[in-house]
This record gives structure tokens, sequence and C-alpha cells, in this order.
């Protein structure tokens, strides 16, 4: 079987650590979405999300006629001498929605409502507060500019224009922008089939005590609502299977098709299996631990037998090994088993690989001039903590951003930052990007973060 290419590696002789943005562009550049075919036509409503399959061109000028931008009376500019002081009689109303029908005469103006489609031979909108009016006539005494307070027809969308491409990921302004076209459905890609399972014998999985409790609540038994429920202690060496369940919560958040395969045992023959599984039902998939070189980890090994996968040694942290290739037609991503680990290669890698192959037309993609899109998601704000790390990678430190009392944006640590520690990833609400070459962050630095609300869709 061919393998990627596999430079830098674990298989590779020299001691390098490949950079975050070179594996980035690399898997991005591996990844085949046009493999991935198939297109459904979805009702507007559940457009949000998606991503369009075929470009989108306006079929009718938005807004249709030309309308008052506010409430007042519209008239011909001509008919106003230069001092801005007129009287007109006032020949009609249009409201929204129920226009008034004739042509405007000249030297007349009619009474007009915002939203209202402006009357023939009218072409300007004098606000009601500078004017004197009763039933039958207008007094102007302000200079009137010409077209003022009028929306011209087509100035949202013309007809004829391309609204959207094919690839653009569907969010709520647009799917307002195809609904005032007209557009009741519209065709989007269909959703990526996401399979993803971890690894370990030390993991205990939650599925049996949910399905239990699940169970007993829709029996007739009374349960306490208002409390949580903890199944207790795992058992000694043991550890409740936490990254499947974050896992879940992340491909929840991105409109995906989501396959939970549960936990995989460490021997070749479940490993292999789950591999074998996934491939045959899945777009994608994404495991969890296995992938350094101790003696249960499977994952290289199976990998190696079935797969068209690269192991990376990633000039990051947290994330040091990262698997990723292909499982027959499947993308496969074999993220580390430290749980922050996990987070942050999926918000760093996966997330983009998804995307990609999803159909999304990405910042960076062809004919677009962001080359390494996540910098797009990274602001910079003002450490109040002193931040330490190794030299030679990129750290992903968990933050809590906020604004101080002079209005800056400003990050503090949370503190311990083992890849253990979920807990800090649960008290962040960003993550701090410290580059390769920086060793040490003063408070007053500034620094790079990606706020995490901003990096799911
Ligand atoms: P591994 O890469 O398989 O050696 O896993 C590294 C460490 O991550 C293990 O020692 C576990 O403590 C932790 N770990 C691995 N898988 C999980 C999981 N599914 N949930 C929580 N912690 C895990
Ligand atoms: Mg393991």
């Amino acid at each position: 079987m061919s393998t990627i290419e596999q430079q830098p590696s674990c298989e590779d002789p020299f001691d390098h650590l490949m950079p975050v943005d070179e594996a980035r562009r690399r898997l991005l550049d591996k990844l085949r979405p046009e493999r991935i075919t198939g297109v459904d036509r979805v009702p507007l409503g559940e457009a949000a999300g998606r991503v369009l399959a075929s470009p989108v061109d306006a079929p009718f000028n938005v807004p249709i006629e030309a309308n008052a931008a506010m409430d007042g009376y519209a008239l011909a500019a001509s008919d106003i001498p230069d001092d801005g002081t007129a009287c007109l009689p006032v020949v009609g109303t249009s409201w929204a929605g129920r226009p008034h029908s004739q042509p405007l005469p000249a030297g007349s103006a009619v009474r007009i409502f915002t939203g209202a489609v402006m009357p023939d031979a009218a072409d300007t909108v004098v606000i009601q507060e500078h004017v004197q009016a009763d039933t039958q006539t207008v007094t102007i005494d302000h200079r009137v500019v010409p077209g003022r307070n009028v929306r011209a027809a087509g100035e949202d969308v013309a007809i004829g224009d391309r609204v959207f491409d094919a690839g653009r990921c569907l969010a709520a302004a647009d799917i307002g922008v195809l609904a005032s076209l007209g557009f009741a459905a519209v065709p989007v890609r269909r959703r990526l089939r996401v399979a993803w399972f971890t690894t370990g014998d030390e993991l205990v999985s939650l599925d049996q005590a949910a399905q239990a409790f699940a169970e007993q609540a829709a029996s007739a038994r009374a349960m306490p609502v208002d409390e949580p429920l903890s199944i207790g202690v795992p058992g000694s060496g043991l550890l409740y299977d936490s990254n499947r369940h974050t896992l879940g919560a992340l491909l929840g958040a991105c409109n995906v098709e989501c396959i939970d395969l549960g936990v995989v045992a460490d021997t070749l023959e479940a490993t292999r299996g789950a591999f074998e599984d996934a491939a045959a039902r899945a777009d994608l998939i994404i495991s969890s631990g296995g992938v350094s070189t101790g003696d249960a980890d499977f994952v290289r090994q199976v990998f190696h037998e079935l797969g068209d996968v690269a192991f990376w040694r990633l000039a990051m942290r947290p994330g040091r090994p990262l698997a990723f290739g292909y499982v027959g037609e499947a993308a496969f991503f074999g993220l580390p088993g430290n749980p922050v680990a996990v987070m942050v290669t999926f918000l760093q890698f996966v997330l983009p690989a998804l995307r990609r192959l999803s159909g999304e037309r990405l910042p960076g993609d062809a004919g677009s001039t962001s080359k390494d899109f996540m910098r797009t998601l990274e602001i910079p704000a003002i450490s109040v903590s002193k931040l330490r790390k190794s030299p030679g990678r990129t750290e992903f430190q968990r933050g809590v951003m906020s604004v101080d009392d002079s209005g800056r944006v400003v990050v503090a640590s949370t503190g311990m930052q083992g890849a253990g520690r979920l807990s800090s990833m649960a008290a962040a609400n960003c993550l701090i990007v410290i580059a390769a070459d920086v060793e040490t962050v003063q408070p007053g630095d500034t620094v790079h973060v990606q706020p995490l609300h901003g990096l799911l869709p």
C-alpha cells in the first residue's frame, strides 16, 4: 500500500518537529472533498450551517421597486425651488404594502411611509420632521436633496448578480438574503458522516449507565430531576471516557452526521475491527489515544496494515503526536489521548479538515488572499499573566479573555496547563497561541488569542 508523504514523522530519522501551519497546509492539501458527492435540496428553514452545492444568482431586484426609507412626503425634487420653500398639494398616500397607484402629478406630493413604493415621477422623500402639513397640503422649508431618503430598486441585490458561490456555508444573514430572493429551498452538500471512537483499556464508558437512566426516566418511577447523577468512582486504575463525549459535543455543533463507535479495547483485533467498521460507514474517522509508541498503542500498528497514514510529530503543545491519512475512502485523524490535546488538535486540524471535506470553500482556498485562515480567527490581546513555555513549539495555552477598565482586550492564564487538565479547558474562553520562537510572555506583552466561541461554527 502506498504511503502519503511521511516527512517529517515518527518514522523520520531526523528529529524534526513539523510546524502547526505546515501540518495544516499539508493535511488540507491531502483531502479529497471532490470524492464526497451527494446533494440534498432542503427547505430554507433547514439550510443554516449547510454548504451550498450550486451558485445562486438573483432572479430579481431587491428591493423590487424604489421605496421610501423614511416616513414623509414623496415628491419630485425639481418641483422645489433652490431656497427649499414650497407648498404642495398632497394627492394621496402610499403605505407599505399598499402603494399609491397613480403617477405623481407635477407640483404635488404624496404622503408616504417607510417601505412604501415611490409613486412614478417622485424621486425624493422629505422627512415629516422637515415639513408642516395638514390633510391637503405640505409646506417645505428645508433645502431638498434630490434622491434623499429613497431606497433604489436593486440597491441591496441587483437582478442577475452572483449572490453566493457554491461552497458557502450558509449563515443567518445568507438565509435572510435567500429568503428576500424568494428561494424556498436550496441545494446543499450532503452532511459529512463522521465516525469516532476512543481507545484504551483504562476507559470506562458512561453509555450503559446513561441508557439505564434514560430507561428509568421513561418508566413511571419518580426520579429527582434537580440533581446531576454521578455513577461514582470508576474503579482503581480506571477513568471515565471523557474524550468520546467531548468529541461528540464538538461534532454535534458541526452539522455532520455523527456515528459514535464507542470505546475500543487495546487489542489489535478490536482496533482493526473499529477501523474497518468506521471506514465502511464514514467519510471521516476520528480516534483518540494509541498514537504514541507505547506497547498498547495499536492505532499505529493497525494503520501500517490498513491505511495510507503518516504519523506526525508536531511542533506544538499540547498535541505532539498526530496521525493523519486515509483508510480506504475515509479520511482519518488519530488524535492524542490526553483530553486537552484532543480538543486543541480537533480545533486546529480536524475542524478545518471537516469544513473542507463538507465542501466548504475556506478562506485560503484558490482565489483567496488569506493563507492560513485560522490566523483570521486570532485577535491580539495583552497578557496579564507571565506565561512560560518550551521553545521551538507553538503552544495553545488556556486563557480567559476580557476587556479591562481602559477598554483593552486582556487575557489571563487559567493556571496549570497540563494536557490532562480538562478543567483548564472548561475554565477557558480562549486559546492563547504562543509562537514557536517565543520563550516567555511577560505581563503587558501582546499575544494572540483564538476565542473559543469563534472557532466552532
Ligand atoms: P494514550 O495516548 O492512549 O497513551 O493516552 C494518553 C492519556 O490520555 C492516558 O493516559 C489517559 O489518561 C488519557 N486518555 C486517553 N483516552 C482518554 C479518554 N477517552 N478519556 C479521557 N482520558 C483519556
Ligand atoms: Mg491509550
